[in-house]
């Protein structure tokens, strides 16, 4: 497979403009990916500061209760600032820092990702400035204020739709004008190679993990592994070290919204086309006339109208399964966690638990299944209580 492609899918398609600043960043990658005091940095990092190794709990309650295959939740909603995206962060931050750069940048649109951003950014002394949509700014206020508690400038995009769409184009623009002082600290396996590469990279800390500990728990592999899907950086996370057990099922859960038959849903392999956006080759939800649909999910973390091209190619050669879920399917997921284990999880991680609850009570109870647990579900709390007609105040 040539540089930076997945299949079709991938590659760099990107403004004259932007080559020099990726390959500035291939060249640096391909070189601290493999030294090992970049490597044993990023280690504490994850150890002292992330908190991980995160948990593999054993959710006896929700075994018993569903009747089926053992289940296990990787929990990513117990590192620092709340979700996996942390661990992408450090790592690129990480790399910002040892390639001579002053300043991150970064999109967001729930604003999960601003934030873990500026906290690395703080950590680290650097400047930061996040790009968020101005939709976005109003209806996630509290993440807008925390990104400010942590010292980075938050700059509301207008162009657009004004939501994560247009974030991730105005940081793309900025990184043009910019790139000698600045690193664009991208959140999602997606955009143009070698962020797809990059991002996974760091996320597949989560496989390795999970490899380990159901090794020691079990003595045997997973049958299954779920993992919502946005962009895909948790899914791809979860995946990667799996990718050569065959026997081990993989299922990326999209969020299909109010349904893939309507025009509300955000579920790009059920209704999207190939097609190139933000730098890559991949599938995105697109109109009749081949432009990009506004997408729709309860969930802001999974309201972005494509996928990151790995999953694209899993997608095409069949080792990964992707299948919708609705909002009402993740809310009910979402209540159901929440009373039977005692653990609130981000409605982005709901989608996959809600798939899992389709599929353990069929299985037979010598059959594992991992669910990984993106993120905790405190930042929801205030619209799910809204979409189940309570108003409380955020
Ligand atoms: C951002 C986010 C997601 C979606 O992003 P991926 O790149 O698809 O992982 C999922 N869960 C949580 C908790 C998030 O914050």
């Amino acid at each position: 497979m040539s540089k930076g492609r997945f299949g079709v899918h991938g590659g760099q398609y990107i403004p004259e403009t932007l080559m020099n600043a990726v390959i500035e960043l291939e060249e640096a990658y391909e070189h601290y990916k493999n030294d090992p005091a970049f490597n044993r940095e990023l280690a504490a990092l994850f150890q002292e500061y992330a908190g991980r190794p995160s948990r593999l709990y054993y959710a006896a309650k929700m075994t018993k209760d569903l009747g089926g295959g053992k289940i296990y939740l990787k929990r990513e909603d117990l590192n620092h600032t709340g979700a996996h995206k942390i661990n992408n962060v450090l790592g690129q931050a990480l790399l910002a820092k040892k390639m001579g750069k002053i300043r991150l940048i970064a999109e967001t649109g729930a604003g999960q990702h601003g934030v873990a951003t500026a906290t690395a950014a703080a950590l680290m002394d650097m400047e930061c400035v996040v790009f968020m949509g101005e939709e976005d700014t109003k209806r996630q206020a509290l993440n807008v204020y925390r990104m400010r508690l942590l010292g980075a400038e938050v700059i509301p995009v207008k162009t657009g739709t004004a939501t994560l769409k247009d974030a991730v184009s105005q940081a793309m623009r900025e990184w043009t004008s910019r790139i000698s002082d600045t690193h664009y600290c991208l959140g999602s396996v997606m955009g143009p190679h070698p962020f797809p590469t990059i991002v996974r990279d760091f996320q597949s800390v989560i496989s390795k993990e999970i490899k380990e500990q159901i090794l020691a728990e079990e003595g045997r592999l997973p049958d299954v592994i779920l993992a919502c899907v946005g962009g895909g950086s948790n899914a791809i996370g979860s995946f990667y070290h799996f990718l050569q057990d065959k026997q081990t099922r993989l299922i990326g859960c999209e969020a299909a919204g109010r349904g893939v038959d309507t025009w509300e849903t955000a579920a790009t392999i059920a209704t999207g086309r190939l097609g190139i956006f933000h730098g890559m080759k991949s599938y995105f939800c697109q109109d009749a006339d081949g432009q990009i649909a506004p997408v729709y999910s309860i969930s802001a973390g999974l309201d972005y109208p494509g996928i990151g091209p790995e999953h694209a190619y899993l997608h095409d050669i069949g080792r990964a399964e992707y299948v919708p879920v609705t909002d009402e399917e993740a809310v009910q997921a979402f209540e159901y966690l929440a009373r039977t284990e005692g653990i609130i999880p981000a409605i982005e991680s709901a989608h996959a638990l809600a798939h899992a609850m389709k599929i353990a009570p069929a299985m037979p109870p010598e059959q594992i299944i991992v669910i990984t647990l993106s993120g905790r579900g405190d930042k929801d709390c205030a619209a799910i209580a809204r979409y189940r007609g309570e108003d409380i105040h955020e």
